[in-house]
């Protein structure tokens, strides 16, 4: 049997059925009792639980066991039923017509050496920082890949604009938007930057061509300046970052708090009350991801000790939410914090297993969605394994490779083949390619490294939701799936 206990923190005791993707309350007995019942006969359950619970009481879960074992619940996900294989003309069709986002790797230099970045030298198989530049005509042939393969596309279509620092390419980025502009407003455009060369100049283009600033801010200036330091002196970034974005506010505080994004890297020592302190106060919009480096001492060896206040925070956010209040001055960081996998999971696809459907949504398809164009023109899955050639799908000049497409799939099931179907997290899971592509390859450790996490925080997730679902049943109904087609990176 295929399911999950959570106990919500008022001690109710819920099972989560990956195979119906649904949540059912139970009695205590029954979240006792069901972790023996297929292994035991009833004979045996009402012997090993004589002692605590009557025996009618044990018959009537049993029967409740039966009645959701019937009805789906319980049901494992087999490899064999949901060995869903993709084929050449189906995955044609897919990558043909549905792209959302083309990101450019303009720029393989950048004038920051940040301690944990991709790019430093330290990470195998990784492309390491350069003075490759993308052409014109690259870029240009990419925001044409984009337009022509997404007329099926309902959202915005999104071109992002990455490094290195892709402010060094700045000429560039001011071609390409004033050439394409809106595209009678489906098209949008993002910078991922490390915001030190922003002027007035750029940041009033950038306002009034609506673009999306992603600003690498890991919060005040003490937290910042350990990791993200100049190339050249190897001195903190913070003041200069920081006063560009104190010029954005001065030129539009709308532009500040609608289209300014700081991407902030956690890495230990983390204490999450600063960070809301900081962001908060600000008026930021953040989205903060754990610094990735499988094998870094930065996450393997990390001890309890180096992470502060992230109960304190998930207290405040329940607070919140059971209270019905979404958004709370001085409180964005919270919500920014927790609000998107509240959404992933609320808005979860409620329909039962059909077959193939698991296999269907488990792999993302490369090139269907999002696709990243290196600086000399070559395609790959995504730009956080930017380098890694067995990820290579084609070049911007003779496109995708639908067999390279369907090999880079076919090695990311074999790996899932390994243990995602016994896995109650199959239904929720978020991890991709770049959480399991290691020296050019799949690797399995990675991977295990990456579940073990994934698995540990949504279970954290699953119990926050189910209580403050149960105090308020309405809390999540304000997170609506977007109507823009802006991509974080
Ligand atoms: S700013 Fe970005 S590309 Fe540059 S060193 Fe830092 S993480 Fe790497
Ligand atoms: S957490 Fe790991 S094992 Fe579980 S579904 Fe995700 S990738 Fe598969």
């Amino acid at each position: 049997m295929f399911y999950k206990k959570i106990i919500s923190y008022s001690g109710k005791k819920y099972l989560y059925s990956p195979s119906m993707n649904k949540f059912i309350q139970t009695s205590e007995p029954l979240f006792e009792v069901i972790d023996s019942a297929s292994s035991l006969s009833k004979a045996e359950l009402l012997n090993k639980y004589f002692m605590k619970f009557d025996s009618q009481l044990i018959e009537d879960c049993l029967s409740t066991i039966d009645k959701f074992k019937h009805l789906g619940f319980f049901e494992n996900i087999s490899p064999h039923k949901y060995n869903y294989v993709w084929n050449e003309e189906e995955v044609n069709e897919i990558i043909s017509s549905r792209m959302n986002s083309i990101t450019l790797g303009i720029t393989e230099q950048c004038n920051f050496r940040c301690k944990y970045c991709i790019y430093s030298g330290s990470f195998e198989n990784q492309r390491i920082h350069s003075f490759k530049k993308m052409s014109l005509s690259t870029a240009k042939k990419s925001v044409e890949y984009l337009l022509d393969h997404s007329q099926k596309q309902t959202l915005p279509r999104v071109v992002c604009f990455y490094g290195g620092e892709p402010l060094l390419h700045w000429d560039l980025i001011h071609s390409i938007i004033q050439e394409y502009g809106n595209q009678n407003n489906t098209l949008q455009y993002s910078i991922t930057t490390n915001g030190s060369l922003l002027n007035k100049e750029i940041i009033e283009f950038l306002i009034d061509n609506n673009v999306t600033l992603i600003i690498s801010l890991d919060g005040s200036k003490e937290i910042h300046d350990r990791n993200r330091v100049l190339n050249e002196t190897g001195k903190g970034s913070f003041d200069t970052v920081w006063g560009n974005i104190q010029m954005i506010r001065e030129l539009s505080e709308e532009y500040y708090k609608t289209l300014l994004i700081c991407n902030a890297v956690l890495s230990p020592p983390i204490d999450y009350s600063i960070l809301k302190s900081f962001f908060s106060e600000n008026k930021l919009t953040c989205m903060t991801h754990w610094v990735e480096y499988y094998g870094s001492d930065l996450v393997q060896n990390i001890k309890s000790a180096d992470v502060k206040g992230w109960e304190k925070i998930k207290k405040e956010y329940y607070e919140s939410y059971t209270q019905g209040v979404t958004k709370k001055e001085g409180e964005q960081f919270v919500y920014d914090l927790f609000d998107s996998f509240m959404k992933r999971i609320h808005h979860r696809d409620l329909s039962p297993l059909d077959g193939s459907n698991i296999i269907r949504r488990m792999i993302c398809i490369p090139s269907a969605r999002k696709l990243f164009v290196d600086a000399t023109g070559n395609l790959s899955v995504c730009e956080k394994i930017d380098g890694n050639e067995n990820m290579q799908i084609g070049t911007i000049d003779t496109g995708v490779d639908v067999k390279k497409v369907l090999d880079v799939m076919k090695q990311f099931k074999e790996i899932q083949s390994i243990d995602c179907y016994d896995c109650w997290l199959i239904r929720l899971c978020d991890l991709c390619h770049i959480h399991v592509v290691n020296n050019n390859n799949v690797d399995i450790a990675k991977k295990q490294f990456n579940c073990k996490l994934a698995k540990s925080f949504y279970e954290e997730l699953l119990q926050l939701y189910v209580s403050i679902l149960e105090r308020n049943s309405n809390a999540f109904d304000h997170l609506k799936i977007e109507k823009t087609g802006v991509r974080l990176l």
